[in-house]
C-alpha cells in the first residue's frame, strides 16, 4: 500500500482518520495547550484551551451529519491530535473525529455525528486555571426531559402512584397525546405520590470545583457521594431519588435548578467538599439561600465562590444574562415558608451530619447561593468536609467515609420528609 495510507492507518484512531498533509508551518501559529471532551447523553462538549482567543468558524452538515469547525492560525502539531484518542466509541454524539491542515494555516476539525445535533460554540476568557478556551457543545436536537431522566434513573424501582408527574409520560408513551386530554378533565382523586429529592452533585465537567493537596477533585468526591445518597434513598419505600447529573460534565447553575423543578422535586440537596486558604480549616456545614444577604462574610465568600461555577464551568453569556434574569424574579417570589422550610431541612440535615463529622458552624449559615434559588422547592447546600484539608481530604477518599457522610444526609432528609412519607402521616 502506499506509505501515506499505511501512516494514515497508524495515525488514525479507530474512530476516525487524521488526514494528513505537508503542514504549513506558521510561526506565529497558536498551540493548542489543552484539549478536553466531555461526554454526556445531555450533551457533549469539546474545548480546546490556547493561549490567545481563538478566531474559529463552523458549519453543520447533513447526510451524514458532521460539523466542521475551522480554526485560524494554529498549529496542528500542537495538542489538537489528542482530540483522536479523547473521543470514545460510546461517545453519544460524535462518532469520529478528522483533523487536518488546510490553505491559510486553518486548522479543519470534522466531527462526523451519530445524530443529528443543535451545537453551540463559544468563546471563555481566562478563568481560575484556565486559560482562553473555545467550547463546543453538541446538544440534542430534542432536549432531554428531566422527567424522562427520572423515570430511567428510577426504572423498574417502585410502583407508580396515580398523582404523579411521571404518570402522564407513561400514558404519553403507550398513547400519544393521552395525558392532554387527561388534564382536561377532572383528575381523580390524589393519591400520595413518591416524595422526590433532587441530589445535586456540585460542579462537574470543565469546572473541578476545590482541589485537595493531593489532587482530590470536588467534583469527583460529591458524585461518589451523591451516587451513595441515591441508592439509600432507592431503597426507601415511599422515596425516589433524581440526580441533576450523573456522570463528569458541566450542568449550569439554572439547569440544576429548572430540571429539580421540572421534576417537581420534594427536597433539593446540592452536595460539595469546601475549600479555605488555611489547611486547618475543618468540618462539615449546612448552607441555604439567603435573600436578605450572608449571615457571615464567610458564606458570603463561599457563595460567591460557588456562584463562580458557571464561569469555569462554561456556559455561554446569553444563558448566563437569561439565568440570572430568571433568577431575579424568582428570588422576589420567594416565599417565606420556603424560607423557613429550607431552614428545618438544614437543621435536621446538620443534626444528622453531628453523628459521622466534625461540625464547621453548628447552625445553618445563610447566602446567596445562586443553586438554591428554586422559589419552591426547600433547598440546602452542604459542604460536606473540608477538601483543603488533608486530613478530611483523606477521609473524603474513602468509601467507607463516603458512605457515612451520605448515610447521615439521607438520615437528615428523611427526618425532615417523614411527615410527607407515606405511612408516616400519623407519626408527623
Ligand atoms: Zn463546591
Amino acid at each position: 500500500m502506499p506509505e501515506s495510507d499505511a501512516r494514515r492507518r497508524v495515525l488514525g484512531s479507530a474512530l476516525g482518520s487524521l488526514l494528513l498533509s505537508v503542514p504549513v508551518r506558521d510561526a506565529r501559529a497558536d498551540r493548542i495547550l489543552a484539549v478536553r471532551v466531555w461526554p454526556a447523553r445531555d450533551y457533549t462538549r469539546l474545548t480546546l484551551e490556547l493561549d490567545r482567543p481563538l478566531k474559529y468558524r463552523y458549519s453543520l452538515l447533513g447526510d451524514p451529519h458532521r460539523l466542521v469547525i475551522d480554526l485560524e492560525n494554529v498549529d496542528v502539531d500542537g495538542g489538537i491530535r489528542d482530540l483522536l484518542a479523547k473521543v470514545k466509541p460510546d461517545d453519544p454524539y460524535i462518532a469520529g473525529v478528522r483533523v487536518g491542515q488546510r490553505r491559510g494555516g486553518i486548522v479543519r476539525i470534522v466531527l462526523d455525528l451519530k445524530q443529528p445535533v443543535e451545537p453551540q460554540l463559544f468563546v471563555l476568557d481566562p478563568v481560575a486555571r484556565y486559560s482562553h478556551r473555545l467550547v463546543a457543545d453538541l446538544h440534542p436536537t430534542v432536549p432531554t426531559d428531566p422527567l424522562v431522566t427520572l423515570l430511567e434513573q428510577n426504572a423498574g424501582d417502585k410502583p407508580l402512584i396515580v398523582d404523579d408527574p411521571l404518570a402522564a409520560i407513561i400514558q404519553d408513551k403507550n398513547a400519544p397525546g393521552a395525558s392532554l386530554a387527561r388534564n382536561a378533565t377532572p383528575r381523580p382523586a390524589p393519591i400520595r405520590r413518591l416524595v422526590t429529592v433532587a441530589i445535586d452533585a456540585g460542579h462537574g465537567g470543565e469546572d473541578p470545583g476545590a482541589v485537595g493537596r493531593r489532587g482530590t477533585l470536588e467534583k469527583d468526591v460529591v458524585l461518589a457521594i451523591s451516587a451513595e445518597l441515591r441508592q439509600l434513598i432507592r431503597n426507601e419505600p415511599g422515596m425516589r431519588a433524581f440526580m441533576t447529573r450523573e456522570g463528569d460534565y458541566y450542568v449550569s447553575l439554572g439547569d440544576r435548578v429548572r430540571k429539580a423543578r421540572r421534576v417537581s422535586a420534594d427536597v433539593f440537596v446540592s452536595i460539595h467538599a469546601d475549600a479555605f486558604v488555611s489547611p486547618q480549616a475543618r468540618g462539615a456545614s449546612v448552607y441555604m439561600l439567603s435573600p436578605r444577604g450572608a449571615s457571615s462574610t464567610a458564606a458570603r465568600w463561599l457563595a460567591r465562590r460557588e456562584n463562580k461555577a458557571d464561569l469555569i464551568g462554561g456556559v455561554q453569556i446569553a444563558e448566563r444574562v437569561r439565568d440570572r434574569m430568571a433568577r431575579e424574579v424568582l428570588v422576589d417570589m420567594t416565599a417565606r415558608s420556603k424560607i423557613d422550610e429550607s431552614h428545618r431541612l438544614g437543621r435536621r440535615v446538620l443534626t444528622a451530619l453531628d453523628q459521622v463529622a466534625e461540625l464547621h458552624k453548628r447552625s445553618v449559615e445563610g447566602a446567596g447561593f445562586s443553586v438554591l434559588k428554586a422559589p419552591d422547592i426547600p433547598s440546602v447546600l452542604v459542604e460536606t468536609a473540608f477538601i483543603s484539608n488533608p486530613d478530611e481530604e483523606r477521609r473524603l477518599m474513602s468509601p467507607h467515609y463516603r458512605r457515612q457522610v451520605a448515610a447521615a444526609i439521607f438520615a437528615g432528609l428523611k427526618d425532615y420528609l417523614r411527615p410527607t412519607l407515606p405511612g408516616q402521616e400519623r407519626r408527623a
